[in-house]
């Protein structure tokens, strides 16, 4: 069947190839519901193709200078940025990301590459003077294959924001790239064989329970950086504790609150939370401030502001640069969202603005959902617990700073949290009390390179975007010469 994109091979030993299986998997545009192109399905043999490829890369690739390493990255990240007129339509038609939003994607995989570039330098040891006759210092070493898996949220991003790290503490990659959006990773991959000896970097697309659980398992991969959802990483340390020790670092999902004190200017509070849940992405953004917490003095006044802003969102082609919203990535994903939509209806969430399908002949295939607001939402609602991941905001009122405490960290994930007031005693006093991993005051949705972005509780383990990620790539050996 020829389709729009067309079949796309996986990237293995620098070479494009088909599945040892033969067989193929359809990606699906989100806005149409129809087949645009396929990727191979991969296998556990394609896995154990890539790890062997990724092995004998390694060998030469860790050998190489820090400085040498540093630079191919840097020249990764400017093919990135040539590349950007290919990857912006093909990322926006297979996810549903609008095109206006994508080219910030394009930026932060090519920044945060030339940031970890310089980083190499870095990878020291330590001398320590354990004793006054010999020389006892540490080095710091890679661990060889690295396996990374990522969402279909930001396809390209993560591919290229994840390679950068252990690729410059001298690793190979074995990347697999998401099944509900799969088709960018081959323009990544077309980047990484200009730039890169072959086998340093290889990409497997196929279903995570075959190859991200073949890649988890392999014995030669003893270090994993996984973003996705809490019950993959679960799943992820079972499978890997199953066979063996291995370092794994996990990104998860989160159910972000957002703080809102009584002195806190309503239109601007009103403005954050609009921004800080990413409608753009459709909400679909691990980061997204999803949970508004309003004191009941400002309650009704913001919200009157966020129903205007919310229900005048554009919703339409994600192509169309003048689109403010797309559709929800996949049918699954569809389904899940609606899922949530319906619990909190019936659990009495006062629906304020969107909630259902949008009107119109365009909208009736594909994955829409209008941007959507609950008010009255509580914290024994599902919607008040679980991530939706998807363009729902929910609020909530609340009275004293303790209940709104309580209620921002009376749930088993802590990834991002926003708190806006003018008091900066109240604003530090919250954020030390805050159970999360990043916390924004009177800011929303910005990373801040450098300063590292990781998850509290259920929402992660490690941290990254800072030399910490990069320093996590790397094993300690201690060293003695005895004189
Ligand atoms: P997901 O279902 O957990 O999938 C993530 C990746 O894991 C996909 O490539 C998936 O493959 C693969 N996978 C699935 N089961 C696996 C297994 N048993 N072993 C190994 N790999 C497996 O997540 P998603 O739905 O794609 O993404 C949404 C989630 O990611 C949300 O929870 C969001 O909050 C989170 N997220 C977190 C961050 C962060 O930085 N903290 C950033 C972005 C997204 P298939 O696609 O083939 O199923």
């Amino acid at each position: 069947m020829s389709t729009q994109f067309g079949d796309r091979p996986m990237y293995i030993g620098g070479e494009f190839t088909e599945s040892d299986s033969g067989k193929w998997m359809d990606s699906v545009n989100p806005a149409t519901g129809e087949v645009h192109g396929r990727v191979p399905a991969g296998t556990v043999s394609d896995v154990d193709r890539a790890i062997k490829a990724a092995a004998a890369a390694q060998l030469d690739w860790g050998s190489r200078s820090v400085w040498e390493r540093g630079e191919r990255i840097r020249k990764l990240a400017e093919e990135i940025k040539k590349r950007a007129a290919d990857v912006v339509p093909l990322e926006a038609a297979d996810t549903g990301n609008t095109i206006a939003s994508l080219g910030n994607d394009i930026t932060l995989a090519a920044g945060y590459m030339n940031f970890v570039a310089g980083l190499g330098i870095e990878i020291k040891g330590e001398s320590v003077p354990a004793t006054t006759e010999n020389i006892h210092f540490t080095m710091r070493q890679p661990y060889g294959v690295v396996g990374r898996i990522v969402p279909f949220n930001h396809p390209f991003l993560f591919a290229g924001a994840h390679l950068g790290a252990p690729l410059v503490a001298g690793n190979a990659v074995v990347l697999k790239s998401p099944d509900q959006s799969p088709l960018s990773a081959t323009l990544m991959a077309e980047i990484c064989h200009d730039v890169l000896p072959p086998g340093v970097v290889n990409i497997v697309s196929g279903e995570g329970l075959v190859v991200g659980d073949a890649i988890v398992r392999h014995p030669r991969v003893p270090r994993i950086g996984f973003t996705g959802s809490v019950p993959t990483g679960m799943a992820i340390q079972r499978s890997a504790a199953e066979v063996g020790i291995k370092h794994i670092t996990l990104e998860l999902g989160g159910k972000n609150p957002f703080i809102a004190f009584p002195d806190a200017d309503p239109e601007a509070v009103a403005n954050a939370a609009v921004s800080g849940m990413n409608f753009n992405w459709s909400g679909q953004s691990c980061g997204s401030t999803s949970r508004l917490m309003l004191h009941e003095s400002i309650h009704d006044d913001v919200l009157a502001r966020i129903e205007a802003q919310v229900s005048a969102i554009k919703v339409g082609d994600p192509l169309d640069k003048h689109s403010g919203m797309g559709p929800v990535n996949s049918e699954k994903h569809y389904k899940h969202v609606m899922g949530l939509i319906a619990s909190a209806n019936k659990e009495g969430a006062r629906l304020v603005t969107g909630g259902s399908r949008p009107e119109g002949k365009e909208f009736s295939r594909g994955y829409w959902v209008r941007p959507t607001v609950f008010a009255d939402v509580t914290m024994d609602m599902k919607i008040g617990q679980e991530e939706v991941f998807g363009p729902v905001l929910s609020v909530l009122k609340w009275k004293t700073t303790e209940q709104a405490i309580e209620m921002a960290n009376c749930i088993d994930m802590g990834l991002t949290s926003a708190i806006w007031t003018n008091d900066i005693k109240v604003a530090m006093d919250t954020a030390r009390k805050i159970e999360s991993g990043l916390v924004w005051i009177n800011g929303t949705g910005r990373h801040y390179m450098g300063t590292g972005f990781s998850g509290w509780k259920n929402s992660g383990l490690g941290r990254e975007e800072c030399l910490e990620e990069v320093l996590s790539y790397t094993r300690s050996k201690s060293i003695h010469i005895i004189m």
